[in-house]
């Protein structure tokens, strides 16, 4: 067994004396596919990921003990505790470079709780990127994609960024490489939160019982339209299977979608798990008048309007 190192004792000019912020983003699924319910209790996912311009930021500092204090989104809702994602991250990236978890991390979260924008696993993502450069850990993106992979199927995607392809159950991450285009996203952001095992299990219930609609299949069509490059030939190929849980589990959803797409959005779907909805606008202005009609509609909590695709989880 290697010992491990004190990066607040004799090795201290190893990894940064100063605080280290990382940004992290939110994730939508253009097209999430969810294939047949496997053996381990996951689902076999056919997804294309996609990083827009919501932050949660994670500063990390020196500390003798491992300690997380947090403001924004879900303060006093989300334990600090050892359930956190952010101090699992930080305990698995310890166990597997050697070295002791000690740090005092602090995050802003304006990233919903249990959105459907993937969150929680973002956070993991800024902790594992954090703590390598506040320990000196060095390791490279794949080897911390590779950590990621055991702390939900989103954080690996969340290492990286951009726009992606996501297969087995969502941690089989590759790049989606087209030229490079701004797409530009009005987000409504609901009142409560909706849990993603339900709404898998609500998924299940559908399909056993006849009631789903058919499911995506491939992604081919999705693709095709990035290379275009045209929001009017993207707005037709984005789908969601989970979408009709979400709306089973929240009819009001409905009328969200409805709300987006009278305010003059391309099209508009459920994020993920939801209950965030996300709507395609033509530009940048379009988004801003697709929020403004969103918001006078009264659907939802919070509007924002973000651009997509940005990086993952970075430093600075
Ligand atoms: P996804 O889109 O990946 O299904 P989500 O956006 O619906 O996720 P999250 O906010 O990522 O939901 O978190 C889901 C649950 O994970 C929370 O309800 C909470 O219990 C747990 N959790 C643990 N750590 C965190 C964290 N740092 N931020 C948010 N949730 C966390």
């Amino acid at each position: 067994m290697t010992e491990a190192w004190r990066p607040d004792g004799e090795d201290e000019r190893r990894g940064a004396s100063g605080p280290v912020k990382v940004r992290v983003p939110a994730k939508v699924n253009l097209h999430l596919g969810v294939g047949p319910l496997r053996r381990d209790g996951y689902h076999e996912l056919n997804t294309v990921y996609h990083a827009i311009s919501i932050y949660d930021e994670l500063t990390a500092r020196r500390g003798d003990t491992l300690a997380l204090t947090m403001e924004g989104e879900g303060t006093g809702e989300l334990a600090l505790d050892d359930t956190n994602l952010v101090i699992r991250a930080a305990h698995a990236l310890a166990g597997y470079a050697g070295v002791l978890p000690h740090a005092r991390l602090h995050l802003r979260k304006q990233i919903p709780l249990a959105g459907g924008l993937a969150g929680g696993s973002a956070d993991a993502a800024a902790a594992l990127v954090a703590c390598d450069a506040l320990w000196g850990t060095g390791l490279s993106r794949d080897e911390l994609a590779g950590i990621a992979a055991d702390l939900g199927s989103d954080v690996p995607f969340l290492i990286y960024g951009g726009t992606a392809l996501g297969t087995g159950r969502g941690e089989a991450v590759s790049p989606v490489l087209v030229r490079p285009t701004s797409w530009h996203w009005v987000v409504a952001i609901a009142d409560v939160g909706l849990s993603t095992p339900a709404a898998y299990r609500e998924l299940d219930r559908l399909r056993k019982a006849g009631t789903a609609g058919a499911p995506l299949g491939s992604t081919d069509a999705l693709l095709g339209a990035l290379r275009q490059r045209d929001p009017r030939v993207l707005a037709r190929t984005l789908g969601n299977d989970l979408q009709d849980a979400a709306l089973a589990m929240r009819p009001a959803l409905a009328d969200t979608l409805k709300a987006g797409e009278a305010a003059g959005a391309l099209a508009g779907i459920v994020s993920g798990s939801g209950p965030t909805c996300v709507f395609l606008a033509a530009d940048a202005a379009d988004a801003e008048r697709v929020a403004a009609g969103l918001t006078s509609a009264g659907v939802c909590r919070e509007v924002r309007v973000a651009h997509g695709p940005v990086a993952g989880a970075r430093v600075g």
